[in-house]
């Protein structure tokens, strides 16, 4: 037995078997997706009802002991890294769908199924939950909701936010509340629910999520186009959208990143370009045949060299695996992958790009960058090694000014992996002092002991 009174006590609660206190069993939750960044605790948590999350919560903030949620541990900015001492929370045994309806075209989930399961539920009757960020297999969608994740079709079907009908959430205090319902329409005081989505489990730890699903789409067209510069692949882009296209997706690869995935995929993909567009549409048939026909006519006015169009739903797999397999890819070629998410407006994003390719030469560092480019949200992925000091300094300087960048273009420091741990420190430039000044107020206002993930988004 542990000698921690706090662990047995969770242990009572739980029972053994639902409580990690082994050191070489809490070794792995120090970690998340995010590099360079650990922590460490003394215990981990394994709830099965929310009746045991509020019996944790009020436990805990009686010790006065922080409380660490945790999904899949996929985040990407430290969210889920424990803060010294704090206690882990994993919901991955919340995994219940609790309820599908297919006259209001919602699904109720526990926190902890995963994102793909909720998306093959929605797609075993015909329908369609969109938010697909790239870690969807593994991701959980209560850490979807808690990073207001985006995915691949962002462009057309929003993201996490825009699918959220309704939240349970266990409060800092152990209070149990419902936020929203199955209502296309409601209005009915402050929308409640809003604040908690993309809150980083700072704010409460959710229990059950109400989804909102759309009709599947009937077909879809893929195309990939090549390019030698990389202003006319971000041209493309606005002009597709002049046309009055908005394709489901619209995700760019630049030339490190064309050359990781060719090594790592073998897809053909042609290793002298400097940028290719990977092209979705969907919709009715006849709708997604012109659309394809005229964005193949834009990606061709507006200099591709080439531009494939997939025949055959194996062939449009094939094409797509180019950017599903990107940070993959990246991953491969160093020891440490920094994978960041600058993000700005759609117009600004050739002169990100290029910018981000002269820090690269600048600061002597190997940045491949990929990303949502019909969202202005690119992924400068910085290839190093977390051992050599002198070279994380040089990536430090240089993700400081890319963020910086960002900034003056009028864009964001995330547009989709969240603060955590990472940002902190990026965030009051990024937001402003007011801005920032109202988000401590309300993290004092429903958690005034700092219980909930404490020293995320900001200190
Ligand atoms: C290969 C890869 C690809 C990725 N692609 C994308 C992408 O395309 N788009 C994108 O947006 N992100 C992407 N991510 C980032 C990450 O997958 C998302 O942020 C995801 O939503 C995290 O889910 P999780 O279950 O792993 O949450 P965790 O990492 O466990 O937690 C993330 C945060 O949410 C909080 N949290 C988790 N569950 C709850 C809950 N039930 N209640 C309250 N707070 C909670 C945690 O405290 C933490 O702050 C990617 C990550 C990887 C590794």
């Amino acid at each position: 037995m542990p000698t921690d009174p706090f662990v047995n006590d969770l242990i009572a609660i739980l029972g053994k078997e639902r409580v990690l206190f082994e050191p070489e069993h809490l070794a792995v939750y120090g970690y998340d997706g995010t590099a360079a960044i650990s922590g460490s605790t003394p215990c981990v948590v394994f709830p099965e009802t929310t009746d045991e999350v509020v019996q944790i919560v009020k436990y805990a903030a009686s010790q006065k002991r922080p409380i660490v949620t945790r999904g899949s541990g996929t985040g990407l900015s430290g969210g889920s890294i424990p803060v010294p001492g704090s206690l882990v929370v994993c919901l991955s045994r919340m995994n219940k769908i609790l309820e599908l309806d297919t006259q209001n075209l919602t699904i109720l989930v526990e926190p902890g199924v995963t994102t793909v399961t909720v998306a093959d539920t929605a797609d075993s009757v015909g329908l369609l939950y969109p938010p697909d960020p790239g870690s969807m297999r593994i991701s959980t969608i209560g850490g979807n909701v808690a990073e207001n994740s985006g995915g691949l079709r962002g462009l057309k079907y929003g993201i996490t936010r825009d699918y959220v009908m309704g939240l349970e959430v266990v409060l800092a205090n152990g209070e149990v509340v419902f936020l929203g319902n199955k209502c296309v329409k409601d209005v009915a005081g402050y929308s409640m629910k809003d604040i908690f989505i993309g809150s980083e489990g700072t704010l409460g730890i959710i229990t059950k999520i109400l989804l909102k699903l759309v009709p599947k789409p009937q077909a879809k067209k893929t195309l990939l186009a090549t390019y030698s510069r990389m202003d006319a692949a971000a041209e493309t882009v606005s002009a597709i959208i002049a046309e009055k296209i908005i394709p489901c997706t619209l995700e760019f690869l630049d030339k490190i990143t064309i050359r990781c995935v060719e090594e790592f995929a073998h897809i053909g993909l042609p290793l002298d370009a400097e940028a290719i567009l990977l092209m979705e549409t969907d919709g009715h048939p006849a709708v997604t045949e012109e659309e394809a026909r005229k964005m193949e006519a834009v990606a061709r006015r507006c200099g591709a060299v080439n531009v494939q169009v997939a025949q055959t739903a194996e062939e449009a797999v094939k094409l797509a695996t180019a950017r599903r397999a990107a940070f993959s890819a990246l991953a491969r070629v160093a020891p440490t992958t920094i994978l960041e998410d600058a993000t700005v407006p759609r117009s600004e994003l050739a002169k990100m790009v290029n910018f981000i390719q002269s820090v690269g030469e600048r600061y002597g560092l190997r940045i491949g960058t990929f990303g949502h480019m019909g969202d202005g949200n690119l992924h400068p992925t910085f290839l190093t090694d977390e051992k050599n000091t002198e070279e994380m300094h040089r990536v430090e300087s240089a993700m400081r000014e890319i963020f910086d960048y960002a900034i003056e273009l009028g864009g964001t420091i995330t547009g989709e992996h969240g603060v955590g741990l990472a940002k902190k420190s990026f965030l009051p430039k990024s937001v402003g002092d007011a801005s920032l000044a109202l988000m401590k107020q309300l993290k004092k206002t429903l958690d005034p002991d700092n219980i909930l993930n404490p020293g995320k988004i900001f200190d």
